[in-house]
């Protein structure tokens, strides 16, 4: 019952890239922000220090800071992409938005399986849970490991903040109604690793988070 936890912060954005990993040294590869030569080699030289054999692609939300390495992952490691059928929409909008944002490079891609609500994923000999929390996205889910009471929240929830809404399919209320559902609903002692910044606990949160903690005033 052990599963490790590598992040790394890639891309303008300083998003949060994860590959959760067991004693196996089988692993998943969790929103590849990795948007240039250097971020992938950074990654590249991780998997083949540690010798992780990569076996998933998942996504917790398709916004584009999230998915700049998917094709590169899908095609470099042989991965199948799994997203939120909700998600489908996102991912496809970001090729047409994503010069925009200065990633005139960007290589779209499709999903190959679709991940479902409180559906069980292996790595190796750990299991996680797949958790979902739409709100800042329509197919938001975040990947909880139980044993060690680990969780990959996306953009759900950051240390002292929550995901923005204003974004096509982002809902404030919803948000707010999941957070306390479901990640409110893990032990207080459970690591969060949010997409951006730095990791908190459920229990910090409830006690701080201005948006949904116990002084909150919404
Ligand atoms: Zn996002």
């Amino acid at each position: 019952m052990m599963l490790k936890i590598k992040s790394f912060t890639f891309n303008p954005f300083q998003e949060n890239t994860f590959i959760l990993y067991d004693e196996t040294k089988s692993g998943v590869l969790i929103d590849p922000g990795c948007a240039d030569l250097a971020e992938r080699r950074e990654l590249e030289e991780f998997v083949l220090d540690e010798g992780i054999q990569l076996t998933q692609l998942l996504n917790t939300h398709c916004h584009v800071d999230h998915v700049l390495g998917n094709a590169w992952a899908k095609r470099r490691y042989g991965l199948p992409l799994s997203i939120h059928q909700n998600e489908i929409p996102v991912l496809k909008s970001v090729e047409v938005y994503a010069p925009q944002y200065g990633f005139a490079s960007y290589e779209s891609t499709e999903a190959d399986h679709f991940l479902v609500e409180n559906q069980t994923l292996a790595i190796g000999k750990e299991n996680i849970e797949v958790l979902f929390v739409p709100g800042h996205a329509p197919g938001h889910v975040v990947f909880y490991h139980k044993e060690s009471k680990q969780c990959i929240c996306g953009d759900t929830l950051f240390r002292g903040s929550i995901g923005r809404t204003d974004l096509p399919g982002g809902d404030h209320h919803l948000l707010l109604q999941k957070i306390r559902e479901v990640l409110f609903a893990l032990p207080d002692e459970t690591i969060l690793y949010p997409g951006h910044g730095p990791a908190t606990t459920v229990g910090f949160e409830k006690q701080n988070n201005p948006f949904v903690g116990k002084n909150s005033i919404y």
